[in-house]
C-alpha cells in the first residue's frame, strides 16, 4: 500500500474518488498574503453524491466490530505519522501557526485516533431474570457531518472523524474555506484505508455549511466554530431533528492567587495565553491576578511575552505566527482601536503595524475596566487583559459573569482553596495549576453559550450513537 500523496493539487474526496468542481477558490497564506492552491467549491449535487455514498458505506461499516474499526483506524493513524512532515508544512501554509505547533497538532491527531479507538463501548444489562433481559445498546446513527473552523483544522477534523468512524458511522467533513488543504489530504489519505463513501471531504464556500446542516440524508452534525454560527447550525438542524454537538467560542478566565510561585507560573500562563496567536477556543483570555502580587507578576509576564518571536511560521523559533485571515486581522484591528478609544493602559504592545502578512505583536492590557470590550469579547488575537482582584467570591463572580463557559483555571499553592474556587466555576473544563490540558480519553465541551454536549472520551463517542433499549423476553407471557 502506498501512502505517498501529492500536496500540490487539492480535490474533494467523494466515494474514494478525487473530484473537482467547475468553480474553484483558494485560501491565502496568512504569512505572505499570497494565494494558496485552488480548491473545489462544492455544489448541492456534489453533496448529494457524497451523502448517497455515505449511506451505502454505512450499511456495511456499521456491521463491523469495534476491533475491526480500531485496527483500520490505527493503520490510518500510522499513515498520518508517516506523512506528518508534509502535513505540518501544509498546515503552516494554510493556517499560519509555527511549524513546531503544526507538528504538535499532527502528533495529537494520530494519538487522538489511537486514544479514541481504544475506548471500550459496552452494552449495559439493566435487568436480567430467567425469562427477561433488558439491554441498553449504543448504535451508530448513520452519516455524520463534521464542520470545522480554521484554527485547529487537523485535530478538530480528526477528532470528529475518528469518533464517527469508530462508533460505526460514515462521516463527511467540511473544512473552513480559509483552511481546506490539510482536511482534503487527510481524506485522500483515508481512501487507502476506508471503503468508498465512509470518510469524505468536501471543500466549499459559505453556502456549503447550511446545505449540510439541512440535508435530510445526514443524521448528526458535529460543529466547532463561533457561538453565532453555532446558533444558526442548531436552528437548521432542528428542521430534520438532527442530533447536534456544538463546540463554540469561549473567553476563559485564569485566576492567579497570591501564594503562587510566580516564576513557575509565568511561562505556563504566558504560553497558554498566546499559543496559535491566541486563536484557540481555550486559551487564557482574561487573566485575574491577585493584587498582592499584581505588579511583580505583570512585570515578569511582560518580560516573558516580549521575548516571543513573531514571524512567518516556517522561520525557526517563531512562536507567534500571523493571525489566520484578513477578516480576523480586521476584527483585531477594530478591537485594538478600543485601546485608545477607551483610554486603556498597555503594559506591552498595543498597535498593529502594516506588513505583508497578518502579523500582530503580543499585547497586554494593564487592569482594564471589567466592562471594556477586551474583557467582554473573545478577541481570537494576541491581546490579553490582566485584571487585579482581592476577594475570592468577587473574582469567582467576575470569572462567571459572561455568557460563555468553555474553560477556566485556578493557580494556587493552597490546593484546598484552589479546589474550593474551582468547584464554583461555570465552565466545561476547570483546571487547577494548569490550563488547556486535553486528552482523547477525556470529554470536553462548553457550558452556557460555549456549546452543547461534549466531544472526546466515552461521552463524546456516545454522542455519535443512538441509545437503544432492547426488552428481550424468551417466552410470551400468558394473560
Ligand atoms: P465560524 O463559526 O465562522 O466557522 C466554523 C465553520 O462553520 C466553518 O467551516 C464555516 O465555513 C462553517 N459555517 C459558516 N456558516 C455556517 C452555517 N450557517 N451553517 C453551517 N456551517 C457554517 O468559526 P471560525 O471563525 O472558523 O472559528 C473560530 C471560532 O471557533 C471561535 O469562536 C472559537 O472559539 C471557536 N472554536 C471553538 C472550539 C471548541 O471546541 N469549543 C474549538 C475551536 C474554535
Amino acid at each position: 500500500m502506498t501512502t505517498t500523496l501529492d500536496f500540490t493539487t487539492f480535490k474533494n474526496v467523494i466515494d474514494n474518488e478525487l473530484t473537482t468542481t467547475a468553480t474553484t477558490h483558494h485560501g491565502i497564506n496568512p504569512a505572505t498574503s499570497q494565494p494558496n492552491p485552488e480548491v473545489p467549491v462544492s455544489t448541492q449535487a456534489d453533496l448529494n453524491r457524497a451523502v448517497d455514498g455515505a449511506r451505502k458505506a454505512f450499511k456495511s461499516w456499521s456491521k463491523t466490530s469495534f476491533a475491526e474499526r480500531r485496527a483500520t483506524l490505527n493503520a490510518y493513524a500510522d499513515a498520518i505519522d508517516a506523512n506528518a512532515e508534509v502535513f505540518s508544512k501544509t498546515l503552516t501554509m494554510e493556517q499560519g501557526k509555527s511549524l513546531a505547533q503544526s507538528q504538535a497538532e499532527l502528533g495529537m491527531a494520530s494519538s487522538w485516533i489511537r486514544g479514541l479507538s481504544a475506548i471500550e463501548i459496552k452494552d449495559t444489562i439493566l435487568e436480567e431474570t430467567e425469562d427477561r433481559k433488558i439491554i441498553q445498546r449504543h448504535v451508530p446513527m448513520g452519516v455524520a457531518g463534521a464542520i470545522i473552523p480554521w484554527n485547529f483544522p487537523v485535530l478538530l477534523a480528526i477528532g470528529k472523524v475518528a469518533s464517527a468512524l469508530y462508533t460505526g458511522n460514515a462521516v463527511i467533513v467540511k473544512p473552513s474555506p480559509f483552511t481546506p488543504y490539510t482536511a482534503l489530504k487527510l481524506a485522500e489519505l483515508g481512501t487507502q484505508f476506508f471503503p468508498p463513501g465512509l470518510f469524505q471531504c468536501l471543500s466549499g464556500d459559505d453556502r456549503l455549511g447550511p446545505m449540510i446542516t439541512e440535508h435530510p440524508g445526514i443524521d448528526k452534525i458535529s460543529f466547532t466554530g463561533s457561538c453565532a454560527t453555532g446558533k444558526r447550525v442548531m436552528a437548521d438542524c432542528a428542521k430534520t431533528l438532527k442530533r447536534v454537538t456544538l463546540e463554540l467560542g469561549g473567553n476563559d478566565p485564569a485566576i492567579i492567587c497570591e501564594d503562587v510561585d510566580i516564576d513557575a507560573v509565568i511561562p505556563q500562563v504566558g504560553i497558554l495565553s498566546y499559543l496559535c496567536s491566541s486563536q484557540i477556543c481555550m486559551m487564557i483570555k482574561r487573566l485575574y491576578v491577585h493584587e498582592k502580587i499584581y505588579d511583580e507578576f505583570l512585570e515578569k509576564l511582560v518580560a516573558f511575552v516580549k521575548a516571543f518571536k513573531v514571524g512567518d511560521g516556517t522561520e525557526p523559533d517563531v512562536f507567534i505566527g500571523p493571525v489566520q485571515n484578513k477578516m480576523q486581522f480586521e476584527k483585531a484591528k477594530e478591537l485594538f482601536s478600543t485601546i485608545k478609544a477607551d483610554n486603556l493602559k498597555t503594559a506591552l504592545g498595543g498597535s498593529i503595524e502594516d506588513s505583508a502578512g497578518y502579523f500582530i505583536h503580543p499585547t497586554i492590557i494593564d487592569n482594564p475596566p471589567e466592562s471594556s470590550r477586551v474583557v467582554q469579547e473573545e478577541p481570537f488575537a494576541p491581546i490579553l487583559p490582566v485584571l487585579k482582584w482581592s476577594d475570592d467570591d468577587d473574582v469567582i463572580s467576575k470569572a462567571n459573569a459572561l455568557e460563555t463557559g468553555l474553560g477556566s483555571s485556578v493557580w494556587c499553592a493552597d490546593f484546598d482553596r484552589a479546589t474550593r474556587i474551582a468547584d464554583q466555576l461555570q465552565s466545561g473544563s476547570v483546571w487547577v495549576n494548569n490550563h488547556f490540558a486535553v486528552a482523547p480519553g477525556i470529554p470536553f465541551g462548553g457550558h452556557k453559550q460555549s456549546g452543547l454536549g461534549v466531544e472526546w472520551g466515552l461521552s463524546g463517542l456516545l454522542s455519535y450513537c443512538n441509545s437503544q433499549t432492547q426488552w428481550l423476553k424468551r417466552t410470551v407471557s400468558k394473560v
